[in-house]
This record gives structure tokens, C-alpha cells and sequence, in this order.
């Protein structure tokens, strides 16, 4: 019922030739996949570059970061409108990096969830623990405040509008994959807190797991029914990992 998503985040990793060389790859390798949806989301500089090779694919583009300012002077940064006119059509909010390094809250992922829903484009919205926090056995809470403050006063039309990325912030780039029965676990809980905010959409609503995905834990992830999809980071830069992740 849920199509399945696989995205790939490549971080601040590729120059635009580099970049171009492993899109050209994917737009080969993935050309007959159908039945689930695939996007890439590169570096800014090399949005353009990415838009071109997947134009008439099944690979959308997407975005890791924006502002929620349609926009102004706020130097070093990219407005929803722009990175839908480059091309994009999910944009990746409150990834643990972007938490963790850039000063990024629940206020302000709830600001750029709203920009992206303000030009029509589809929220990738992060949410996971620490590992202190899951050792002391927050987990749950750290979720539900995420989610509550995150998704305050967003409503959906649609269950595509929002797709959410659990990513325990202790299995990404770590390789620790959370286990296919703590992920579950978390997506369980998830989908009741959406079931809370957006009633019977949150059936509907595809929530990806991240966290070191490999094409040798692909399978039993997605072998879970909470798991829709997965959000890829390290295994995405190479062709040949991120299309056996997509074709699992
Ligand atoms: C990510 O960047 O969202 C991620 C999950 O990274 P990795 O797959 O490298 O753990």
C-alpha cells in the first residue's frame, strides 16, 4: 500500500565531474525499477549537474537543507522556492547532522517543514535518539517531542506530503544498523504519533529508516511493515551499493 522510498543523502561528499559520474551510473543501473521511488540528494553545487543527468528518469532530486525564508539577506542560504526551481522535489529537514553541528531545533525543522510545504514539495523530516539518550531510556520521549514540536501546526492534504526518516543518530555513519526489531520497534511508535497528528493519513504516510544502510541489511529492513523506505547516506556515493539498496 505504502510505495517504497529509497533516498540517498551524499552529504558534502563529490565535486560536480564526480558527482555527474555516479548519477550517470544510477540513471543506467536503475533505469527499470518501477515500483518503488528513488531520489538523490546532492550537494548544493551540484543540484544543476544531478537535474540534468535524471531529467526523463525515474530519479527524482531532492535537497539536504533550505531556509524557511522565501527570501532576503541571509547569506550562504537556499529558499524552498529556489530548490524547486532547481529541480527538487523532496527537500531533507532536521537531518541529526544539521542538529548536531548547525544548531538546528525543533523550531526551526517546524519552520522549514512549513517552507516546503509553502511551494508543494515533500518534507523529508529526521527524527532519532543518541545513544545516551537511548541507554537511558528516552528514546520514545526524544521522538515524540520531536515529532509534537516539529509537525506543530502542519496539516497534511495529503499523506505525501511529509515522509519521515528514522535515523537513531548512533547508526548513522557509525556502521551500528539498529537491529530490524528496534527499528520496527520505533516505526510503530511513530506511525501512532502520526496517527495522533493526521488521523487515518498516518497509514499512508512512508516512514524510512537511516542508519547505515547497506545492500546487506537493505532486505531485512524492509522486511519490517513499518519500514517504507530507507535514507542513505555513505552507501549512496557508490553506484553499484545504492542501486543493490534499491533493487533489495
Ligand atoms: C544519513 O546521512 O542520513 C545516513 C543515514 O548516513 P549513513 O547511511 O552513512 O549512516
Amino acid at each position: 500500500m505504502r510505495r517504497p522510498l529509497l533516498a540517498g543523502n551524499m552529504k558534502m561528499f563529490k565535486t560536480q565531474r564526480e558527482a555527474e559520474e555516479l548519477a550517470e551510473g544510477l540513471a543506467s543501473s536503475l533505469s527499470g525499477v518501477k515500483d518503488r521511488d528513488i531520489c538523490m540528494c546532492p550537494p548544493y553545487a551540484s543540484l544543476h549537474v544531478l537535474r540534468e543527468v535524471f531529467d526523463g528518469t525515474n530519479i527524482a532530486l531532492g535537497a539536504q537543507n533550505l531556509h524557511w525564508e522565501k527570501e532576503g539577506a541571509f547569506t550562504g542560504e537556499l529558499s524552498a522556492e529556489m530548490l524547486k526551481d532547481a529541480g527538487c522535489s523532496y527537500i531533507i529537514v532536521g537531518h541529526s547532522e544539521r542538529r548536531q553541528y548547525f544548531g538546528e531545533t525543533e523550531t526551526t525543522v517546524n519552520k522549514k517543514i512549513k517552507a516546503v510545504h509553502r511551494v508543494h514539495l515533500k518534507p523529508i523530516m529526521c527524527v532519532g535518539e543518541t545513544l545516551q539518550e537511548r541507554e537511558s531510556g528516552s528514546t520514545f520521549n526524544i521522538i515524540e517531542t520531536q515529532l509534537t514540536r516539529g509537525l506543530a501546526d502542519i496539516r497534511l492534504t495529503s499523506p505525501d506530503q511529509l515522509v519521515v526518516a528514522y535515523e537513531p543518530v548512533w547508526a548513522i555513519g557509525t556502521g551500528k544498523t539498529a537491529t530490524t526489531d528496534q527499528a520496527q520497534e520505533v516505526h510503530v511508535f511513530i506511525r501512532k504519533k502520526l496517527a495522533g497528528l493526521f488521523k487515518n493519513k498516518a497509514e499512508e504516510i512512508r516512514i524510512l529508516y537511516g542508519g547505515s544502510v547497506k545492500p546487506e541489511n537493505i532486505k531485512g529492513l524492509m522486511l519490517q511493515a513499518d519500514i517504507d523506505g530507507a535514507l542513505v547516506g555513505g552507501a549512496c556515493l557508490k553506484a553499484d551499493q545504492f542501486t543493490a539498496i534499491v533493487k533489495y
